[in-house]
């Protein structure tokens, strides 16, 4: 039986099925801690819960109200001796702000009641009965919402574009391709919190004028398909989708395309010929996909995150937003936290946030008393920053200013016992077997740094190889046709910028 399984059953047997409610959600962000069992009203935060330790949990604290602290979570941000007894007080939780995040974990992602009773597509209501297209699209822009996949480009102009452009057909997309290694945002807002996705796009459909909708989502995501395609079928069911919704007469309707797991696929351009059934390859820009996107028609493309927050803006309105966030960042973002950090997981901050906040207070700081020597943000388009960059406050412009980026929100944590060099090669390594090939640059050339990168990491290197892998880089930067090729050396430049002395070693010390 699963752990689900097992409180159904104790709670039958001891007479409380009634009284009690098991509800199963999407991930709550604290992936090292599960599986997690919070008993509400209390808050009680259970971690690592075993079969075992079921029928304790019902017979001790359901039916006889006492909190079983053996099993509740050990906070790794405070003294090791404290237990918290309340979710309200663990600190991996106590910076973050839910927002992207808000239903994760708290609801059934495949009952679309819950939804709704968390003012689900009410947002959708609101606009659709209350505001006209172009309220929708000043509401977002002057929100300051940038896109969450990596670009950061501001997701209102994105749509007024559309809605300015000719076209009979128009559509939505969502790009849920997420191919970083290390990163889990996407899917876990899609297993956790499915119809907020539906919502946003049919938001965003009400306001550039679209009919139809894809979400484009990598297959090897399966949990996230199967409870997306559970949740279309109930909005269409209950006449969110389709013809004449709440009664106007704006229609939408949406469909799934499975991606087959290539990376570059996450590039707009590369995306829609994937849809369009073609072979998912980057093509120049312009035209923008505003202009000229799936089967040329004009296109509104964001990222599941950035959709995530698109229903609570309609509805809370742009100065909740920006109450939030920095100036020019406004809002929250997700990240994937992970390699050497106690708390493992998935935490959502505000802008604005420190990475020190983030690695030590909600990341609970570094495994077995080692020492933090580098954070990897951005994922193999991003760089690494180190200690004397902690107190960087995190948004779009400082990490970028510093040579790294936010990309779409992987989060890497590296110890005083990595390589960084051989960390580099990794992401490498990565982007080389990624690359598409259409354009020599980043087919050719990153073939030849990674050669570069194995000699110097097997002893054989040279100074001369350092100075050529430099150059290599920016070539590469400055000719490749898409994002991929632009960004790919990355993390090889900011861990040269950074560790030079690491390649050195390599090199003099022959090793
Ligand atoms: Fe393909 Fe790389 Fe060129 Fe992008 S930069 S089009 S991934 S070869």
């Amino acid at each position: 039986l699963t752990i689900e399984e097992m409180f159904n059953k104790a709670l039958e047997e001891k007479g409380l099925e009634k009284e009690v409610k098991v509800v199963r959600t999407g991930c709550f962000g604290l992936c090292e801690a599960g599986p997690i069992c919070i008993v509400y009203p209390e808050g009680s935060f259970y971690s690592h819960v075993k079969q075992d330790d079921v029928n304790r949990i019902v017979e001790e604290h359901l039916l006889k109200g006492r909190i079983v602290k053996d099993l509740l979570y050990i906070d790794k941000a405070a003294p090791v001796t404290e237990i918290e007894t309340s979710i309200n007080n663990v600190g991996f939780y106590k910076k973050q702000k839910r927002v992207a995040l808000k239903n994760c974990g708290v609801i059934n992602p495949e009952i679309i009641d819950e939804y709704i009773a968390f003012d689900g597509y009410q947002a959708l209501g609101k606009a659709l009965i209350t505001m006209s297209p172009e309220d929708v699209i000043n509401e977002i822009k002057k929100s300051g919402l940038r896109g969450r996949g990596g670009g950061g480009f501001p997701t209102g102009l994105k749509w007024e574009f559309t809605r300015a452009s000719e076209g009979d057909i128009k559509y939505v997309a969502c790009n849920a391709d997420e191919g970083d290694p290390g990163a889990f945002m996407d899917r876990s807002v899609l297993e956790g919190d499915p119809h907020s996705i539906i919502e946003a796009m049919a938001l965003a459909a009400y306001a550039v004028g679209a009919q139809k909708g894809y979400v484009y989502i990598r297959a090897e995501y399966p949990i996230a398909v199967k409870r997306l395609g559970i949740a279309i079928a109930q909005a269409k069911e209950m006449g969110l989708l389709g013809d004449q919704i709440f009664g106007t007469d704006f229609s939408f309707d949406m469909e799934i395309r499975l991606g087959a797991g290539a990376f570059v696929c996450g590039e707009e351009t590369a995306l829609i010929a994937s849809i369009e059934g073609e072979r998912g390859m980057p093509r120049p820009k312009p035209p923008f996909p505003a202009q000229k996107g799936i089967f040329g028609k004009p296109t509104v493309i964001n990222n599941v995150e950035t959709y995530a927050v698109v229903p609570q803006i309609i509805l809370n309105g742009s100065e909740w937003f920006t109450s939030f966030g920095t100036e020019r960042s406004p809002g929250t973002k997700v990240f994937a936290l992970g390699g050497k950090i106690n708390n493992t997981g998935l935490v959502e901050i505000p802008m604005g946030t420190t990475l020190k906040e983030v690695i030590f207070d909600i990341g609970g700081g570094i495994p077995n008393g080692r020492k933090f020597k580098a954070v990897q943000t951005g994922g193999p388009s991003g760089g690494c920053l180190t200690e004397e960059h902690l107190d960087t406050p995190i948004d779009f412009d400082t990490l970028t200013a510093l040579g790294s980026m936010m990309g779409s929100g992987g989060m890497i944590v590296v110890d005083d016992t990595n390589c960084m060099v051989d960390f580099a090669r990794f992401f490498l390594d990565f982007t080389v077997e990624e690359s598409c090939g259409k354009c020599v640059p980043c087919r050719e050339g990153t073939k030849r740094m990674l050669e570069i990168l194995e000699r110097i990491t097997s002893g054989n290197g040279t100074m001369e190889d350092l100075d050529q892998l430099e150059e290599l880089a920016y070539s590469i930067k400055d000719s490749s046709l898409c994002g991929l090729g632009q960004t790919a050396p990355n993390p090889v430049l900011s861990t040269l910028k950074y560790f030079r002395d690491e390649y050195i070693a390599h090199v003099v010390d022959k090793k």
